[in-house]
């Protein structure tokens, strides 16, 4: 018995001292980088800064590290112009009255484009913190190294993780009001949360439902003073406190209805509906950077003091992938300014100077040259005017592909370019044609769109999958491969 209790020990013992010599270990190395600017010249597709994510972070450090002569690259994301984009009116960007998100994103976009900052529409799928200049993977199949990184990827909307959420999900659930609004035009819907994103989504989507519920949680709304006076001010936005959803229903053309708990009545009840928005918060995107930078105990990157700088050499982070306490554009703005500052002092502490910078001329990452290189052929998509037309091409064609957007959803445009390419994949095999949903009603309506992107795939005439989701080009490839 004694015996098997100081095996125990000598066998925990010995976990212990190799668990934390491993630990110590692995930190040191990552932690141990060599910043030598002589390693540079050996590589090929380098990037002296890289900007991940395209919200007010990014596009604003873009244009700092442009404006002092550095060639940047921007990796525009899953979201491209970051939550902004997915704004209407913006009453509180410091010097604007009024602006539209989108707007103010686009104008940021062609700053940054004007002082020499590259865009590129692909999204970074692997960040290998281990050696230097760090290397990064693309969803699109890039690879490139990078001398510094500005981590501008911001946060995603929080899920609420109950039965039929994400069943529904694209079939009624959504967290893009301005992209799915349209399709519920005379019909109930809910919001679920109360800050200041609850508050905008009921007014994005109030023009075209019946009737639009809030559902807050608590006895009071987090939303600023101003975004509550507004609410009010609209006749179909009913708030709803006190108000918790347990459970999406729904059918096969997508959602009936939700439960409701009431936290003070203690009553459930059901509330028929065809869209439930939510806008319950954010969570920061660190996933792939998690395994070799610090984040807190939210997932939050920690940066140091009043810089940006992170707990790797040369990466830095701006916006609200580093910000849980303010979370507002401008502010998020301000970092990117900082992050691309931060760049610039890194770089030039480090020895990149004209010298460095013209040995390695030709071996700088060209995003026109990788774009061309991995789709030679010319792209044939076809802008669909009428279901009419639609139909006797899918009566016509072996294989059609079709992509369902909307003007306003900014997933949709950034998916068009890997949409593009997987066309030019598939020159002569599949037609690829494009819906403009709200223009299209009927044709939308035919398909059960009712979020956006949706990609249809037919064969012979008869749909065989479909996806609701922003697809890379290697994701759009396998799925059209279905039908080869
Ligand atoms: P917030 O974190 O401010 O609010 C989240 C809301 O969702 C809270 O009301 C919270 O309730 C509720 N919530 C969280 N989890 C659940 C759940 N499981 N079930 C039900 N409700 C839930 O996030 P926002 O996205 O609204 O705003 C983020 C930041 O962006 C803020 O700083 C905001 O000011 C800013 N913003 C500014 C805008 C503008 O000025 N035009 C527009 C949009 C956002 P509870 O209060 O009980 O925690």
């Amino acid at each position: 018995m004694v015996w098997k209790f100081v095996k125990i020990i000598i066998g925990s013992s010995l976990l212990f001292v190799f668990g934390s010599a491993f630990y110590f270990f692995y930190s040191q190395q990552s932690h141990a980088l060599v910043i030598d600017m002589n390693t540079v010249y050996e590589k090929k597709n380098i990037v002296p800064v890289l900007v991940i994510g395209s919200g007010c972070a990014g596009y604003s450090a873009a244009l700092y590290a442009a404006r002092g002569k550095m060639i940047i690259i921007v990796f525009v994301g899953g979201q491209p112009g970051g939550q902004l984009s997915r704004t209407t009116k913006v009453e509180n960007w410091p010097g604007l009255l009024d602006q539209l998100g989108p707007d103010i994103m686009q104008k940021l976009q062609k700053q940054a484009e004007s002082f020499g900052a590259e865009i590129v529409y692909d999204t970074v799928k692997e960040v290998d913190g281990t050696q230097w200049p760090y290397k990064i993977t693309t969803h699109n199949g890039t690879t490139l190294y990078a001398l510094t990184i500005i981590i501008a990827t911001g946060a995603s909307p929080t899920m609420l993780d109950i039965p039929g959420e994400e069943k529904y999900l694209g079939k009624g659930v959504t967290t893009c009001a301005i992209c799915d609004a349209p399709f519920h035009k005379g019909s109930d819907v809910v919001v679920v949360g109360g800050g200041d994103s609850a508050a905008e989504e009921a007014m994005q989507v109030a023009p075209y439902a019946k009737n639009v519920t809030i559902l807050v949680r608590k006895d009071a709304m987090r939303a600023s003073a101003a975004m509550q006076d507004h609410i009010k001010a609209v006749k179909n936005i009913k708030v709803v406190y006190t108000t918790e959803v347990t459970e999406i229903l729904g059918d096969d053309d997508g959602v009936t209805g939700v439960v409701l708990y009431n936290t003070v009545t203690k009553q459930t009840s059901t509330m028929p509906v065809t869209g439930v928005f939510l806008a319950i918060g954010h969570t920061p995107n660190t996933e792939i950077f998690k395994k070799f930078l610090e984040v807190d105990a939210s997932g939050y990157i920690a940066t140091k003091g009043k810089s940006q700088e992170t707990s790797m050499p040369g990466v830095f982070a701006a916006g609200d992938v580093e910000d849980k306490v303010y979370r507002q554009a401008g502010v998020a703005a301000g970092s990117g300014i900082r992050a691309g500052l931060d760049a610039l002092a890194f770089l030039r502490a480090h020895g990149f100077n004209e010298m460095v910078e013209k040995r390695i001329q030709q071996n700088l990452f060209n995003p026109h040259q990788a774009a061309t290189a991995s789709s030679p052929h010319g792209a044939s998509l076809v802008q669909i005017q009428n279901k009419e037309e639609f139909d006797t091409l899918r009566a016509q064609k072996s294989v059609v592909v079709a992509d369902f957007y909307t003007q306003f959803c900014p997933g949709c445009h950034h998916m068009m370019p890997a949409y593009e390419a997987a066309a030019r994949d598939f020159a002569q095999k599949a037609t690829f044609v494009k819906v403009d949903a709200e223009a299209v009603p009927e044709l939308a309506e035919a398909h059960s769109i009712s979020s956006v992107p949706t990609i249809l795939l037919f064969k012979n005439g008869e749909l065989i999958d479909r996806r609701t989701a922003i697809l890379s080009q290697e994701e759009l490839v396998a799925f059209v491969q279905q039908a080869m």
